[in-house]
């Protein structure tokens, strides 16, 4: 008997599969005239605590598809009589920080409403939460953790200076590790499908990768023939230059202009299954294996061989000590959705009941109910799909958006676009063709996180590695949610604690080689909608009971419960030199598609075509200032 799984959401993911005809648009916004404006949101009362299949959730994107895929959209607006200074479609961390930007240029009484399709703020930075005999357990939804702040803008570092963020204390939280996995030294595991079952090869594999440690021992113990286990130990050894022919100009075009697969397998002699063990990593970065990112940009995220290019290697060092000197990963215990909620319990601070801050904000509870409150200054309003912004004749916005099947229309002296950026042509038909095409040009990668809870952490520590790499299977990346005591949080201690397991995937395409990295991620997304909770949890299952059933795990017992958080439209999409011509500075389409247009701006990361989230901030910035300068 399964035992104690939560599956709020069995079927989710079937319907799209079958097309917007099971939605049609009598049920998607067909009602406006029936109801009211008044709707019982209980079932919405608190998000993050929601299991089965989260992230795009079911009601999030059948309105937004029904006018994306085939146009259509209500024919007429029920007019909510609110008038706004600002209105702001979407409500992440760029359209929160637009929010919190505009209020502190124009005063606490700026009138604001933010609007977006999810149940539940954030935009990709959510979280999880579990509960265990009373205890909260954290995972982390979407977004994972800011990297490198020192290298943020000033704007960007000012803002999580405003939220309070202290990056000191955060370093230091994570100091504070998980008993019996703090001793492993900078294990990590390689876990490849064997004659018997999973063989699991715990070793430093990120030194291992640069030619450094008993290479042997750990090539010899994975499950691969012997020959392709020799010509691995000669790879990773270095004493071999697979690009001799080459001038160091020519070597140094190779390694950007040729994937990272063709290198393997032309130069090293590799045959396809052997060279795919090393690409778990840089799918969860760029959605894609090694035959789809170059050389160089493998070595960059520390792929094997960059000790095997001769005269070019040293050059590469450099370039990539460089590029990662100072280089660091900050968590808070649910990820980055700890942003999103120091900026909401600013904007509405009576949506915390105990003020909270940088110091408790893991703990503290929000009242979702507090969000959309007449009497404040800034309302957040969840379950709205906008589907029209138009700039009326009194130079004002108007902003049709369809909640829980009502056709409704607000008003704003302006708006910030801070959503999906190739939505905006569907929004704004009214922009030059130039810039629709522009903003249709990128495509945003995706991928799906699950976190499981566990009843206890006795078999993972028994593994004694908090890391293992699946390239073979699924889930790519297996690893724990974050142990930090960041917000007040108490991360388990004891392997015999309750834990959240955290395991990414990323849809895997049958691919015919001649795909573009674009075609690629659209043919994902589609798998990602398509593919049900029921198939994500067999998965996690599966895995799990491979990987831990040697240490005792019964995923039977031992799992209470699973979120799968699906991202079909995740990462904003970053030009690749394998696929995107160099563009000229200001011509690239991300920059000719986030022109401002009137009274309307553009933000969100895909404006700035970097998936990270001091992007989300720094286009917040732009459009605040366009809008106000
Ligand atoms: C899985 C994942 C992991 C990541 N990990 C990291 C990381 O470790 N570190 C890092 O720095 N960055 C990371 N990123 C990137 C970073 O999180 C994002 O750049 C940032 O959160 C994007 O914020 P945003 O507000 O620009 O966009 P989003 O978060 O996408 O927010 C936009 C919001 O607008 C909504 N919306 C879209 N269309 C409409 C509409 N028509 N009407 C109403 N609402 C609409 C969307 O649904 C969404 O809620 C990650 C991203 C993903 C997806």
């Amino acid at each position: 008997m399964k035992k104690n799984v939560t599956r709020r959401d069995f079927c989710n993911g079937v319907i799209i599969g079958t097309g917007i005809n099971v939605l049609s648009p009598l049920n998607l916004f067909g009602q406006s005239d029936l109801l009211n404006h008044e709707l019982d949101k209980s079932l919405y009362n608190y998000p993050p605590m929601l299991n089965g299949m989260r992230g795009s959730h079911q009601g999030s994107f059948e309105v937004a598809h029904a006018l994306a895929w085939t146009g259509q959209k209500p024919t007429s607006y029920k007019d909510l009589n609110e008038e706004y200074d600002l209105v702001i479609v979407g409500a992440g961390i760029s359209g929160l920080a637009a929010a919190r930007f505009y209020q502190q240029k124009m005063g606490q009484d700026a009138r604001i409403l933010l609007l977006d399709n999810h149940d539940d703020f954030g935009g990709h930075a959510k979280r999880n939460e579990f509960e265990h005999d009373g205890k909260l357990l954290l995972g982390i939804g979407g977004s994972v953790n800011l990297e490198n702040p020192r290298d943020y803008s000033k704007e960007a570092k000012g803002l999580l200076q405003d939220l309070g963020i202290d990056l000191d204390a955060m370093r230091d939280n994570e100091s504070d590790g998980y008993e019996s996995l703090t001793s492993t030294d900078g294990q990590s595991a390689l876990s490849l499908p064997g004659p018997n079952g999973h063989v699991t090869v715990k070793a430093n594999w990120m030194t291992l990768n640069q030619g450094e440690g008993d290479i042997e021992t750990a090539i010899k113990a994975l499950p691969i023939p012997v020959i392709e286990q020799d010509k691995l130990i000669e790879f990773f050894n270095g004493g071999r230059d697979y690009l001799d022919d080459l001038s160091l100009r020519e070597s140094y075009r190779y390694v950007q202009s040729v994937s990272y697969g063709d290198f393997l397998s032309d130069r090293v002699g590799l045959d396809d299954e052997t060279s795919s063990i090393f690409y778990a990593f840089m799918k969860l970065l760029w959605g894609v294996g090694g035959k789809n990112i170059s050389v160089m940009d493998a070595f960059s995220i520390g792929a094997p061989g960059l000790q095997s290019m001769g005269k070019l290697t040293k050059l590469l060092q450099k370039i990539l000590l460089w590029e990662m000197s100072g280089s660091e990963s900050l968590y808070f215990p649910d990820g980055n959705a700890s942003v999103p909620r120091l900026l909401v319990a600013k904007l509405i601070p009576a949506v915390t009941i105990d003020d909270a801050d940088f110091t408790n904000i893991s703990n503290s509870h929000f009242d979702y109910k507090m969000l959309d409150k007449s009497e404040h200054s800034i309302r957040l309003r969840l379950n709205s799909t906008v589907v029209g912004v138009r700039q009326t004749e009194d130079n004002r916005v108007e902003v049709d958006y369809v909640e829980e099947g009502m056709a409704l229309r607000v008003m704003g002296k302006r708006a910030i676009l801070a959503c999906y950026n190739n939505m905006i042509p569907h929004l704004c038909p009214e922009l030059p063709e130039s810039q629709k095409n522009s903003l249709r040009y990128a495509e945003k990668m995706p991928l799906v996180w699950a976190n499981i809870h566990l009843e206890d952490g006795i078999a993972f520590s028994e593994l004694g590695v908090n890391r293992i790499d699946c390239p073979k299977d699924p889930f790519v990346v297996v690893t724990t949610a974050p142990y930090t005591s960041t917000g007040g949080y108490q991360p388990p201690k004891k392997s015999s604690d309750p834990m959240v397991i955290f395991m990414m995937s990323v849809p895997e395409v049958q691919a015919t080689g001649k795909e573009t990295l674009r075609e690629l991620y659209k043919a994902g997304r589609h798998i990602v909608y398509s593919t049900s909770f029921a198939t994500y949890e067999q998965q996690i299952r599966d895995q799990l009971q491979a990987l831990l059933g040697p240490h005792g795990f019964n995923h039977e017992t031992d799992i209470r419960a699973i979120t799968v958080n699906r991202w079909p439209h995740g990462y904003a999409y970053e030009y690749s030199s394998l696929y995107d011509p160099e563009w000229e500075e200001g011509k690239a389409p991300h920059e000719i598609g986030r022109a401002q247009f009137g009274n309307i701006s553009i933000a969100n990361s895909d404006s700035e075509a970097h998936a990270y989230v001091n992007a989300a901030i720094d286009s917040a910035w732009r459009a605040v200032e366009e809008q106000t300068s």
